[in-house]
């Protein structure tokens, strides 16, 4: 949508002109809205466990001479807190994220490091649902970035593939170069994404199934974050998905130019 402010000035001793200033503010209403949008949207996410954890706290104390109640009403209170808290964290993180553009800062980060410790890290949810998650390819692959970051992106990816796959299937992880370009794949054998869905996934709160999505543990958060990080870092996401077959996602990552180093091993002319 166009949108122009179009200003008018009279000149203020009589009339003899009339200045009129067009001014083109399509990109800034634009940003404007997104961001109204987000801010909405935060509220309303905010206030589902924000509601129900007075409400049940208002139930408890109304049923404190039934244990049984209570204690059905405590887990339900502290579901709701642990989302409470995993909702402001995601939207701390995503706010980090996405202020920052390039990562100037960064470090040499290794992928394959990178990728074995979010793999550890989500064996736990996995082993519970007794899905197998197979790490292959164990060369390092340098990028130049922020661990944290990357480390985050790739959680979110792993946990996302056991969060939306059934139990007894396996999560694949894969790490190649090629011309520079450092290729993560995360594969995995759960309910797919449909055609209409895969653009919209990356964008904040856009869930596929919503209750789902709320049930897991899941904050709608999680791949716009990864999209940040990675384009942070100069590099992007790509999906492939079939419903009920499952889904894979590709990052790929610009390696660090390691013919910096090579000036210095020994033997190379000075
Ligand atoms: P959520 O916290 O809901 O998982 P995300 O931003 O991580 O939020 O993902 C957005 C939505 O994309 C999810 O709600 C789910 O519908 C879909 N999705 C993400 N990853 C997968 C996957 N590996 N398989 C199937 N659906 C997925």
């Amino acid at each position: 949508e166009m949108s122009i402010v179009v200003h008018l000035r009279v000149a203020p001793l009589g009339d003899e002109y009339i200045l009129i200033l067009a001014d083109d503010r399509t990109e800034f209403s634009r940003i404007e809205a997104v961001r109204n949008d987000f801010v909405a949207n935060v509220s309303h996410e905010l206030k589902t466990p924000v509601g129900a954890i007075s409400l049940l706290t208002e139930t408890i104390e109304g049923a404190a001479d039934d244990a049984d109640a209570v204690t059905r009403f405590s887990q339900r209170l502290h579901k709701e807190s642990r989302r409470l808290a995993a909702l402001v964290q995601d939207i701390i993180e995503l706010s980090r994220v996405q202020g920052k553009n390039i990562v100037h800062q960064g470090t040499p980060v290794d992928l394959n490091e990178v990728l074995s410790e979010a793999a550890d890290r989500s064996r736990l949810p996995a082993e519970s649902k007794n899905i197998e998650i197979r790490l292959g390819g164990s060369l390092p692959r340098r990028v130049h970035g922020d661990g944290d970051q990357l480390m985050m992106a790739f959680r979110n990816l792993i946990d996302n593939a056991v969060r939306y796959s059934p139990e007894n299937t396996r999560v694949g992880i894969g790490l190649s170069s090629r011309d520079g370009i450092a290729q993560v794949t995360i594969t995995d054998q759960g309910i797919g994404i449909a055609q209409e869905d895969q653009e919209r996934i990356f964008e904040r709160f856009y869930r596929v199934d919503a209750a789902r999505s709320r049930q897991t543990g899941g904050t709608g958060l999680g791949l716009s974050i990864v999209k940040h990080v990675i384009s942070n870092h100069g590099g992007e996401v790509s999906l492939w998905s079939q419903q009920g077959r499952g889904s894979t996602f590709t990052v790929r990552l610009p390696e660090l130019d390691e013919s910096m180093d090579s000036l210095d091993l020994p033997g190379s002319p000075r």
